[in-house]
């Protein structure tokens, strides 16, 4: 299985991570990508930055070395269940990660927050649930699979989750990597790297899929054209702007 696209990673702009956009595109050009994204924190965290990062965005080139790049966010789901994403900022944005981080939402119970993120998912401004397996936030991954399915947002498997970030979450995205097969619906593969070296391995999210036998076909980021339909069934300009430069890999 082969992934060529990475819809999760921050750039310096999140202070707790390391590396700039130009790092970026230099290392998924060695790495062979056809895609990734930056999607820095929402407002709501501690670190993130000034709301006009998100909105100036657009100065960023679509495609550089022949890679192109998304911009995305990386939203925090608030105590009452809906997200840091103030309705100015959302022409911005190609797409947004929606995911619990302790800062923000003190872990609780499976109960709230299944129900924060099934609210989350059903704003309408997401197309990704973040980190989904994170053991500090139990939730009913059939629920929230369905609710996912039901609003055409994708469950992200971040491979971050396995080695720096949220340890324990192996079990649980196992379940969730079955339960996504059960329910017949996709997920999207992400590095959620903090510094360029890092993006695009989803080396560990792979090795997960493979030993589960789960089609690399519902694995939504596996090539941008894949990825750029999906983000053109929620309207975002961004698949019609990069049909072009797409059409090089169909
Ligand atoms: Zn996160
Ligand atoms: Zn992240």
């Amino acid at each position: 299985m082969k992934i060529l696209c990475d819809t999760h990673s921050h750039t310096v702009a999140s202070t707790h991570a390391y590396s700039t956009v130009h790092d970026y595109w230099q290392i998924a050009a060695q790495k062979g990508m056809q895609l990734f994204s930056i999607t820095d924190h929402g407002p709501a965290m501690p670190d993130a930055p000034h709301p006009w990062h998100f909105g100036n965005m657009k100065v960023l080139p679509r495609v550089h070395n022949n890679i192109a790049l998304l911009r995305g966010i990386e939203a925090n789901i608030l105590l009452d269940g809906t997200l840091d994403i103030p309705v100015g900022m959302v022409p911005f944005l190609d797409f947004a990660v929606a995911s619990f981080h302790e800062p923000v939402f003190e872990p609780s119970d499976k109960k709230s927050h299944t129900k924060a993120m099934i609210s989350a998912i059903e704003t309408g401004l997401c197309q990704i649930v973040g980190h989904p397996g994170n053991p500090n936030y139990p939730i009913d991954h059939e629920e929230v699979i369905r609710a996912a399915k039901d609003n055409n947002v994708l469950i992200e498997i971040n491979n971050s989750s396995f080695t720096h970030s949220r340890k324990g979450s192996e079990k649980q995205c196992s379940a969730i990597l079955e339960a996504v097969l059960k329910l017949d619906w996709k997920v999207t593969f992400s590095s959620d790297a903090h510094i360029a070296f890092d993006v695009g391995d989803v080396s560990r999210c792979v090795q997960l899929a493979e030993s589960l036998s789960f089609p690399e076909d519902k694995v939504v980021d596996a090539n941008a054209n894949r990825f750029l339909a999906f983000l053109a069934e929620h309207d975002k300009a961004v698949s019609l702007e990069l049909a072009d430069w797409a059409e090089q890999f169909r």
